[in-house]
């Protein structure tokens, strides 16, 4: 009290660990601590108590309750007394605990803080508080169903204080003359005693508090949350901490199935935003990348997330001397099928899905067997199997797409062949060597004519001069439909020279 006194006169002192503890778990610690207690007998004096806990070999979820309980009453049998249930009960808000006997039963409620431990502890030493008053009997059994509690009994564990008391009180008893067993009871299986026992104990959950001291070992749970609680409300006032909504709730890091160490640091890396990609500038002392469509700082949330060219087909990405690392969206979301779009579409959910998946694989392409194999087994968690199938179904699409594009290709080539052979056909004439009968004295001057009459180019020529005339007469017409038309078919105009030419 007085260095409480001295310090908060000399606010600039540190005050100790001790102080500064109590003060900020004011909160938590509302029961007293139980103080640590040396044995008043010597431990290697302490009688180890009897303690049976053979029912324990038969698992309860593999065996009837029926037969348990017959078990039980079939043990019970060898050991003659008093039969003694005790139990504890812990809800959300409240920890209690009862024992009952033939003659007598008690009920207690418990600080908030006290484990269920604890609570049965306290069960069996008020049992052995009121085997110390009965006379006339010498022959006790405390029938636990916590298991924990009798094995800590069994080897003399003379840490918890509460312990220590029951160990010290059997001994006690042993000396004046009084046998306790301590035996374990399976609970719900219908064992009268220990039914009773329960359900005292969780009437006693709304009963006033007994101020009992706790292990100092009880207030490490709700320490550890309260101080989880303080942590979690600065953690929540940090919005604009960017790893904030990557993990608003303060738990333990989530680890992926089947993942591998480099797979760990690819999805870590990318969790938390960490890329050469987005950070490379850093290192090199150079303007931060941006997203040229979006006009937004290049960050991994936006490439996998925000970016509104993930809503098109195409994305256009300045990346500067980064280039080798952008990822490259094809544009094959353009030129998709209908049947196509709609796979994709049942299997990601929408295009940002199908787009979110591609940047995922994309995002790994450069990493390795691995962690393309673990980005599948993501998708394929997060589509239920469906990423798998639709991959293969795409693929087998592409390759049919492929086999079709070939086979037109082929038939374009042949098409051209006929072509190439039917012109040959048509135009079997060789003028040229025709002409060098010209060296033989043969007049050859009609050839020229004759294979402009051929040739595709007389062809083009003789079609030009068809074209000509046929816009030349739609002229005329044009014109003669624009005369005002005569009154009779005899005052009719006839056709003038260039129609009679025509
Ligand atoms: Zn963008």
């Amino acid at each position: 009290m007085a260095n409480a006194i001295f310090y908060t006169s000399k606010p600039s002192f540190i005050r100790p660990l001790l102080y500064r503890t109590e003060e900020a778990l004011e909160s938590v610690i509302t029961a007293p601590i139980a103080p640590f207690k040396i044995s008043d007998v010597p431990p290697w004096k302490l009688r180890p108590p009897e303690v049976d806990t053979s029912i324990s070999k038969f698992l309860k979820d593999q065996h009837p309750a029926l037969f348990l309980k017959q078990e039980f009453y079939n043990l019970i049998d060898k050991y003659p007394g008093i039969n003694i249930y005790t139990d504890g009960s812990k809800s959300n808000n409240a920890v209690a605990c009862a024992f009952t006997c033939s003659t007598y039963q008690i009920q207690f409620g418990l600080p908030t803080q006290m484990s269920i431990y604890t609570a049965e502890l306290i069960a069996i030493e008020q049992a052995l508080i009121f085997i110390e008053t009965v006379k006339d009997e010498d022959q006790f059994n405390i029938c636990s169903d916590s298991l924990s509690s009798l094995t800590a009994l069994s080897n003399c564990d003379i840490t918890h204080p509460y312990l220590l008391s029951i160990l010290t009180k059997q001994n006690n008893l042993v000396r004046k003359g009084k046998l306790v067993v301590f035996i374990w009871c399976p609970s719900h299986v219908g064992i009268l005693g220990n039914e009773v026992a329960d359900r005292l104990a969780k009437q006693a959950l709304v009963m006033p508090v007994t101020k009992l001291p706790l292990p100092h070992t009880d207030y490490k749970s709700p320490i550890r949350s309260y101080v989880k609680s303080l942590w979690q409300n600065e953690w929540d006032e940090e919005t604009d901490n960017k790893l904030h909504s990557i993990q608003p709730v303060i738990s333990e890091w989530k680890q992926g199935p089947q993942i591998d160490r480099r797979g760990e640091i690819v999805l870590a890396r990318a969790r938390i935003g960490h890329s050469h990609l987005t950070h490379g500038y850093l290192l090199r002392r150079e303007v931060a990348p941006f997203c040229i469509p979006c006009q937004s700082l290049l960050t991994v949330k936006h490439i996998l997330i925000d970016c509104i060219d993930f809503k098109m087909s195409l994305t256009y990405l300045q990346y500067g001397p980064f280039s080798s690392f952008a990822p490259v969206f094809d544009s094959s979301a353009a030129n998709l099928s209908e049947e196509d779009s709609r796979l994709l579409n049942s299997t990601y959910g929408d295009e940002i899905g199908i787009q979110y998946a591609k940047s995922l694989e994309e995002y790994v392409v450069d990493c390795g067997e691995s962690s393309l194999k673990m980005v599948d087994n993501l998708l394929d968690i997060l589509t239920s199997g469906q990423h798998s199938k639709c991959a293969r179904i795409m693929a087998e699409r592409e390759k049919e797409a492929k086999r079709k594009q070939e086979e037109e290709a082929r038939k374009k080539r042949e098409q051209k062949e006929v072509e190439r052979l039917a012109n040959e056909l048509k135009n079997p004439i060789d003028f040229d060597s025709l002409r060098s009968l010209s060296d033989l004295g043969i007049n050859t001057s009609f050839l020229d004519n004759l294979e402009k009459q051929f040739s595709t180019e007389g062809v083009n020529v003789k079609l030009e001069e068809t074209s000509s005339m046929l816009a030349d007469l739609k002229d005329l017409q044009y014109e003669r439909l624009a005369q005002q038309m005569p009154d009779n078919v005899p005052n009719l105009e006839p056709p003038t020279d260039k129609e009679v030419e025509l």
